[in-house]
């Protein structure tokens, strides 16, 4: 018998509108033949509880979680898993035989990046600017990965304490904070700079404020900044000669996983890295 019913998913955020994860994501289901709907939903801070449990009631497959609900959803699922406990946030929403589970895929699409890339992180010393969401997403899984040292630089002072002691004290790696006062100078035995602050995010072309004369050719270079994708903080590295990775490929990376937990099926990275490009003009 023919179904009308399309499967579910959506994006809960405030404001949304701007967010072209729905261009990956459609694209993928069309590539195979999914039927399943991804929708872009704006969801005020005081219905986020009431939201979530509409998941359930529509039976929806599942839901992206973006700003500002990313903290404050923890509360209202049935599971959280352990990593994304301890980020203290969650982007990605699966149901399971009627239970709500929390991921956080955004470090995990950072983590697949350099592994596409065959960048070796246990035993690195590693530089993250920034101490917000995905700061700490990307700093509890380069710990996974057994990196020795993260130094995270912050302009804010008790959130960047609060993500240094958050490692200490449940991973192995030796984490420690700089407050991020005047212009940075990245020291000469890093081996992974990581930019995870929204300094370049797009219509703002601005780059972080450190001392490029101290990047040498050996440092990987990272932005999760993913429009545009080459940024200018990027542009100095590469005029450097490091090896690059851009927020770009972070984000189809992270909805690639967030997909798998949805649909069960692996993702068309390919087919998303297009859609996303052609949405934003570029090659
Ligand atoms: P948050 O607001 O949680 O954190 C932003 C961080 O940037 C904070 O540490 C903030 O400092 C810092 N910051 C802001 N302005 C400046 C500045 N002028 N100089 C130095 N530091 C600054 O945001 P998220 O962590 O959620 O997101 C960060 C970026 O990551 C966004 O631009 C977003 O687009 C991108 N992103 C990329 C994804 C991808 O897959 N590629 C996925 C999700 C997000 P303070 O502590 O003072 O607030």
């Amino acid at each position: 018998m023919k179904s009308y019913r399309s499967e579910l998913l959506g994006l809960f955020g405030c404001p949304v509108d701007e967010n072209p994860t729905v261009v990956i994501i459609e694209a993928a289901f069309k590539a195979l033949g999914l039927d399943y709907r991804y929708n872009t939903t704006l969801v005020q801070p005081e219905d986020l509880e009431v939201a979530v449990k509409a998941l359930k009631a529509f039976n929806m497959k599942g839901t992206h979680i973006t700003l500002p609900h990313k903290i404050e959803v923890l509360k209202y699922l049935d599971v959280v898993a352990d990593d994304a406990k301890l980020m203290g946030a969650v982007n990605t929403i699966y149901l399971k035989d009627g239970k709500t589970y929390g991921e956080n895929t955004d470090g995990k699409g950072f983590i697949i990046s350099l592994e596409q890339g065959s960048v070796e992180m246990k035993g690195k010393k590693v530089v993250v600017l920034g101490a917000g969401g995905v700061a700490r997403s990307i700093t509890v899984e380069l710990a996974g990965q057994g990196v020795e040292e993260i130094t995270v630089v912050n302009i804010e002072r008790t959130m960047g304490e609060n993500l240094v002691t958050l490692l200490n004290e449940n991973t192995d790696t030796n984490a420690n904070f700089i407050f991020w006062d005047e212009t940075y100078n990245v020291p000469s035995d890093t081996d992974i700079l990581v930019n995870a602050t929204s300094v370049g995010l797009y219509p703002d072309t601005n780059k972080a404020n450190i001392n490029y004369e101290t990047l040498t050719e050996k440092m990987i270079v990272c932005d999760v900044i993913p429009n545009p994708p080459q940024t200018a903080f990027l542009d100095e590295a590469k005029k450097v000669g490091c090896k690059t990775f851009d927020g770009f490929s972070m984000l189809i990376n992270q909805g690639a996983i967030s997909f798998k937990f949805w649909t069960g099926q692996e993702a068309p990275i390919d087919v998303m890295r297009t859609a996303l490009l052609n949405e934003f003009g570029l090659e």
